[in-house]
């Protein structure tokens, strides 16, 4: 359970041609991909993902991003994943991400940040299984 989490190579990072570089980087960091797809999000679907922020001012801003073309979605598995791949995507703000992160390699502020990755165990579950039944969980 402990060793999953879910990501998103989000709309910003596919428009600029960099999802396979993302894939490379996540591979290479030892994560295996155990469920993928690129898809797009409805605004409603985008809400709902990010309902936990619909408070907060950047909200709307998020929702129409999120929703403003294609995303991979993938579940990933290696030990105590959620920290290592918060670890691998660096910092929220790319501007405060260490170097060599996906997000200072990719992201480009802190609204188009490139990637998604699961905050804790449980919410990596409810995420993945937003995007994938359980027969597309391998
Ligand atoms: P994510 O959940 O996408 O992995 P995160 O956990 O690093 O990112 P959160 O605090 O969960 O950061 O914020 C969710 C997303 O909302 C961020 O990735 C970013 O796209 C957007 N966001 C966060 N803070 C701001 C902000 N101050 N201005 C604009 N967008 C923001
Ligand atoms: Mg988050």
């Amino acid at each position: 359970m402990s060793n999953r989490t879910f990501t998103m190579i989000k709309p910003d990072a596919t428009r600029n041609g960099n999802t396979g570089a993302i894939l490379q980087m996540i591979n290479a960091a030892g994560f295996r991909i155990v469920a993928m797809k690129m898809t797009r999000l409805s605004k409603e679907k985008a809400g709902e993902f990010y309902a936990v922020h619909a408070a907060r001012p950047f909200y709307g801003e998020l929702v129409d991003f999120m929703s403003s073309g294609p995303i991979t979605a993938a579940i990933l598995e290696k030990d105590n994943a959620v920290e290592e791949f918060r670890k691998l995507i660096g910092a929220t703000n790319p501007a405060e991400a260490a170097d060599g992160t996906i997000r200072k390699l990719f992201a480009t502020s802190i609204g188009e940040n490139a990637v998604h990755g699961s905050d804790s165990n449980e919410n990596a579950v409810i995420e993945g299984d937003f995007f994938f039944s359980k027969l597309e969980q391998f």
